[in-house]
């Protein structure tokens, strides 16, 4: 017999009826059926029998060799028997109990690893404090931002990544590692989900995606509404920090809308290119509103896609004249061809919440142009532009359109920087701006 008994029982009926279930020929086939011991006191099923053996005793299969200890495998019934001799792939059950509790000693071990790592970084992230009046803008208006998605957890607990999603267009558009980065904003390994914390070669690392991130007390209000208010109550008026993070917003809105009519028109950009476009589009928002970098993204995806069709193109290499196609289109409104300014934000594509924010505070949308929004922020700083003499400013453009009998148009110019917002002076220079021909 190829299977070992070890029995539980001393009743020797017991033992017979184990001895004949497992009895079997040396080609491994049982010699008896089943059905063949039945009725065994109360039991009449066949599908019992295979249980009570079980109860009564623990077969070992001598077929069947722990690949750790070289001992038999425990089987529990007649399929389980194997007719050769072979490895087991699975080790006996001893040998698994001693790996689980290995397993369980290295697990444990590894926590307390973790656990000492991470009592100084809990420590420091409770204690810091930040200066809330010494934030410089741009990180206000984030955490203004922020704030707007995750209210008062922003400082009395703690948020997520995905708390963040609405944040710009493209979810949080990098925002958070940026005030991460800048220690602005913490991490809190109390508040955040098992396993999100751990060691690699003996350095502590955190996934990002289940972190949770807050912004610490300021040292003299705390973390109170009014610490708060104090943030969302602020004069925004650094013009450098305020046009970068404007630039970047409008960056990330004009760059989702090229994913999307990417994904319409099955055009793959790879990353080096994604980064010239990125590099081109922050320049020409300087000049343009987000709307009309979309209509030039709506242009482009749309003629590359004529060109994938075309035998001597393919979609690669269609996709891979986007951002020079991009580039003349700046030239061409440069040298005067203004882009669309209409275009419709598609229904999925939000503002975003620190969009959302400019608007608020500047009244600056997608259809902002770039000159005009970066002149505004200029003016923030109190820094005026130019020290040309507006009386005579006034004076050389009504006489210059007068003599070329171009008066209407350019009360019309005019007319439609007021209407956009403007004071009379800045309508004064942008339509003078705007219209270099006139004044040639
Ligand atoms: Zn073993």
């Amino acid at each position: 017999m190829a299977v070992r008994l070890k029995f539980q029982t001393t009743d020797s009926q017991e033992i017979e009826l184990a001895k004949r279930y497992w009895a079997m020929d040396e080609e491994g086939t049982y010699l008896e059926r089943v059905a063949d011991l039945l009725p065994f006191r109360e039991i009449n099923q066949a599908s019992m029998v295979a249980k009570f053996v079980r109860q009564i005793c623990t077969a070992y299969d001598e077929n069947q060799i722990c690949p750790k200890c070289d001992g038999q495998i425990q089987i529990g019934g007649r399929a389980e028997a194997k007719k050769s001799l072979q490895h087991s792939y699975l080790p006996c059950e001893d040998c698994q109990k001693l790996q689980q509790e290995e397993k369980q000693k290295q697990e444990a071990k590894e926590r307390a690893e973790l656990e000492a790592k991470l009592a100084p970084h809990i420590t420091r992230a409770r204690e810091m404090t930040i200066s809330y009046s010494e934030l410089p803008d741009d990180a206000v208006l984030i955490l203004q931002a922020i704030h707007a998605l995750v209210g008062p957890r922003l400082t009395q607990g703690a948020f997520s990544l995905g708390d963040c999603e609405g944040l710009t267009p493209q979810g949080t558009g990098g925002l958070i590692d940026r005030l991460y980065k800048q220690d602005i904003l913490q991490d809190d390994p109390s508040a955040a989900e098992p396993g999100t914390y751990y060691l690699q070669e003996g350095a502590l690392w955190f996934s990002k995606a289940s972190a949770r991130y807050f912004l610490p007390p300021d040292p003299d209000l705390g973390g109170s509404q009014a610490a708060l208010n104090t943030l969302l109550d602020r004069k925004l008026s650094n013009s450098v920090a305020l046009t970068d993070l404007w630039l970047d917003h409008a960056v990330t809105d004009v760059m989702c809308y090229l994913e999307y009519q990417c994904d319409v028109h099955n055009h793959v950009l790879d990353a080096a290119d994604i980064e010239k476009i990125k590099a081109t589009v922050r320049h020409g928002m300087r000049k343009y509103s987000v709307a009309q970098m979309w209509f030039i993204m709506w242009k482009v995806t749309r003629d590359a896609a004529a060109l994938a069709s075309r035998s001597y193109y393919n979609s690669e290499t269609a996709a891979a004249t986007i951002p020079n196609k991009i580039r003349k289109q700046l030239e061409i409104a440069d040298q005067g061809t203004e882009p669309r300014n209409e275009w419709t934000r598609p229904e999925p594509h939000i503002t975003g919440s620190l969009g959302m924010e400019f608007y608020s505070h500047f009244g600056l949308d997608e259809y902002s142009r770039g000159t005009e929004a970066l002149a505004m922020f200029d003016r923030l700083d109190g820094k005026d532009s130019s020290d040309v003499d507006l009386h005579a400013l006034a004076a050389a453009f009504m006489k210059t359109t007068l003599e070329k009998e171009r008066a209407l148009f350019a009360l019309g110019a005019f007319a439609e920087m007021v209407r956009a917002g403007l004071t009379t002076e800045d309508a004064l220079k942008e339509a003078i701006d705007r219209n270099p021909g006139l004044f040639q």
